[in-house]
């Protein structure tokens, strides 16, 4: 018998729409730049360089919380509204053709980001880790299942903080689409059922202060609704 030093971690799960199932989470990857205005706006030129990832522990999700609360070390918190991909299937090697065969389905995700941590980070030649992967910055609704989606999911992608809109694209704006994207990552990370990919946000990002509610919709998800308390 294994003896645990103390007990392991609780396993980090998210409801599935529709079923009492839920869908266990292995790791969390996220997409860099993947739509041009955004890249614009960070100052980069958007031409298709293949995409990069980075990715978030998988304590920093947050599912079904209304709120979070302001993450400490920064002045400068940021959303970034985005379509999420959970994987129902892995595999290394995926071909673009066959990759959205791994889709079990869709949510929608905020990105949390301390914009200024990840400036000096980007600067100094650093790791983004604490940039992105603070507690509570992984924000996600529940997963829709491709059966109700469709396994491509397209239609239009929306922010608002405290209703006013800041992000609008439709998701077939994105540089590299759900399938390359599957594509890329698993030709240097063999994937795995419950992992789910944060898949990059439109141009619009910006500031939260506290007590702001930040709300994204995407089209046959829903609204995922936020407040910094
Ligand atoms: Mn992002």
């Amino acid at each position: 018998m294994t003896a645990y030093l103390f007990p392991p971690p609780e396993a980090t799960a998210v409801a599935i729409r529709g079923t009492d199932a839920l869908f266990p989470v292995r790791r969390i990857f996220c997409v860099g730049r993947n739509y041009a205005e955004h890249a614009r706006e960070m100052g980069h030129d958007p031409d298709r360089e293949p995409p990069f990832f980075f990715s978030k522990p998988r304590d920093a999700l947050a599912f079904g919380r209304d709120e979070i609360p302001f993450p400490p070390q920064t002045d400068d918190l940021h959303y970034e509204g985005e379509l999420v991909v959970a994987l129902g299937a892995g595999g290394a090697d995926i071909a673009a053709e066959t990759a959205l065969d791994l889709v079990a389905g869709y949510a929608i995700g905020n990105d949390l980001t301390r914009r200024d941590m990840q400036a000096v980070a980007k600067k100094m030649g650093r790791p983004w880790d604490l940039a992105k992967g603070f507690d509570f910055s992984a924000v996600i609704s529940d997963i829709v299942p491709v059966a109700e989606t469709g396994r491509d999911l397209q239609g239009r992608i929306e922010s608002r903080v405290n209703g006013e809109i800041r992000q609008q694209s439709e998701l077939a704006a994105m540089i590299w689409p759900v399938a390359d994207v599957i594509a890329f990552l698993s030709a240097s990370v063999t994937l795995a059922p419950g992992d789910l990919i944060f898949t990059g946000t439109p141009a619009g990002v910006g500031k939260l202060a506290k007590g702001d509610v930040v709300e994204v919709t995407i089209d046959g998800l829903g609204t995922l609704s936020t407040k910094i308390a």
